[in-house]
């Protein structure tokens, strides 16, 4: 029998029970009154005042399956779906806590214990990195639980910039932090990537599948660290990289729920090839658009609601590429919501408002996105290798393309775009805006909807992408 995510779900939830934790329900992808913080990026993020010591809970231990979303601020991974095997915009991160409780010796332990003996991964295929300076973890790692020394490396600072290094998680650039230790499988020789530490480690062959954390710091705006009131424990693992090594493929994208998007993607889009990588991206960004629509965010043109409509456009816009040429995003929410609306009723509760609002979506971008192409294609048609900044903005402005958009496609046909041109194109068109007396786009920012308004880091970036 094979591990399904449902079981890969419970079993972690099982395991850190009978180890005295309590099991607390997913938490909104939208962050509760944190200003930091644009989307829930991992599973601590609810548990952030608890490790500040500003918000007490009845536990100091705590287990759960956390929806997360990483396309934007700090942990942004939408540039990479499509192009790597472990990356996703949302997915759902397994994690344990301690609240001043146990610490490094436990959480270890306990993660070789249920990968190797629960799960039963082979052993001699993972690897361990510890923060340079953590000697008590390297030890824990060769000493305790047996790894062997060539398996465990110390990940150092990242060219003098000391919190900048892999091993030293940050949730935002302020906030509980703290070193951290990984956990990673080795997917074989067949796959390209060197193990962590070495300079091809960002291939796919070494796969980080978890992360322990120690949290013992709060990172203050001017770079300089508090000590927590008590160190912690914060851990996460990606439910998905799991699956795969569970269910004996290398790809995220091939295990038993992403088969099941991808087939409903290439019905909907009349798609033979299954490997076409634009149904990867449908079936990563169908998931990541229905649970925003499912926690009260709706596509806009500000802060979390434009990158709603950010990812919204680029599956269009890929689907528009496999010849789709009509509404057909919409129609995956069923089998979406079959794959995961067991685990997450709350989906399943908001089906059909899901489906109306991406398909609202769709025949608006459908109204500009062939006209809009056809220039982006005239525009390249001499062998360009940059987009004139002035192009893109147009397509923006007129056609509705978001700069990431079109940088999509560019990407896909070795071009860049002219991204200075692009802004001061925007710059020109805005002192227009402002001399013809129009109201000012900040103040659209400042009296927009609650769920959708994040005036944090990205508040540049949001102002500079109003049409
Ligand atoms: P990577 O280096 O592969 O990008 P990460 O170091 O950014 O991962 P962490 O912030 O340490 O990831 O998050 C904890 C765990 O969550 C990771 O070890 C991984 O299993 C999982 N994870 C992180 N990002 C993603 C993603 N974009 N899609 C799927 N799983 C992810
Ligand atoms: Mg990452
Ligand atoms: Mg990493
Ligand atoms: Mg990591």
């Amino acid at each position: 029998a094979q591990f399904t995510v449902a079981d890969i779900r419970q079993t972690f939830l099982d395991f850190f029970k009978e180890r005295g934790h309590t099991v607390v329900p997913s938490s909104s992808l939208v962050p509760a009154n944190d200003p930091t913080l644009m989307f829930t990026n991992s599973g601590m993020v609810q548990f952030k005042d608890v490790f500040l010591g500003t918000d007490k809970r009845p536990y100091v231990r705590a287990a759960s399956v956390q929806a997360c979303l990483r396309a934007g601020g700090k942990h942004n991974d939408l540039e990479n779906v499509g192009y790597t095997a472990r990356h996703h915009t949302f997915f759902e991160m397994l994690g344990n806590w301690s609240f001043g409780d146990y610490f490094k010796r436990e959480s270890l332990k306990w993660a070789w214990e249920l990968l190797t003996e629960v799960y039963k991964l082979p052993a001699d295929k993972l690897w361990a990195t510890v923060y340079m300076e953590d000697d008590e973890a390297y030890d824990i790692w060769t000493k305790e639980i047996g790894l062997p020394p060539e398996r465990v490396v110390r990940i150092g600072d990242n060219k003098g910039a000391r919190y900048a290094s892999d091993n030293f998680w940050m949730m935002a650039d302020t906030g509980p932090c703290g070193p951290c230790s990984e956990i990673f499988y080795d997917h074989g020789p067949h796959i390209p990537g060197g193990p962590p530490g070495s300079p091809d480690a960002d291939g796919d062959r070494y796969i980080e599948i978890w992360n322990n954390v120690f949290m013992q710091f709060d990172m203050q705006p001017d770079g300089s660290v508090r000590p927590l009131p008590a160190p912690c424990v914060d851990t996460g693992m990606g439910l998905e990289r799991l699956a795969a090594i569970l269910q004996h493929v290398h790809s995220n994208y091939e295990i038993d729920l992403f088969q099941a998007l991808i087939a409903a993607a290439a019905r909907e889009t009349h798609t033979q090839d299954l490997a076409n990588p634009s149904l990867r991206v449908i079936a990563d960004h169908i998931r990541a658009t229905s649970f925003l629509v499912a926690d009260g965010v709706i596509p806009s043109n500000e802060g979390r609601g434009y990158v709603q409509r950010r990812i919204i456009r680029r599956a269009i816009r890929h689907g528009y590429k496999l010849g789709q040429k009509t509404p057909f995003f919409h129609k995956l929410v069923p089998d979406l919501v079959k794959q995961m609306g067991t685990a997450y009723p709350h989906l399943a509760k908001a089906q059909q408002r899901v489906m109306e609002v991406l398909k609202a979506e769709e025949e608006r971008f459908y109204e500009t996105l062939a006209n809009g192409m056809d220039i982006l294609d005239a525009a390249l048609a001499g062998g360009q290798k940059v987009l004139p900044g002035e192009v893109a903005f147009k397509l923006h402005d007129t056609y509705g393309f978001p700069l990431d958009l079109t940088q999509d496609v560019c990407r896909e046909r070795g071009v860049t775009v002219d991204v200075a041109g692009f802004d001061a194109a925007m710059d020109k068109q805005k002192a227009a805006g402002r001399a013809a007396g129009k109201f000012k786009m900040d103040r659209v920012l400042e009296y927009a909807g609650e769920v959708n308004k994040f005036v944090g880091y990205e508040k540049l970036e949001a102002s500079a992408k109003i049409t």
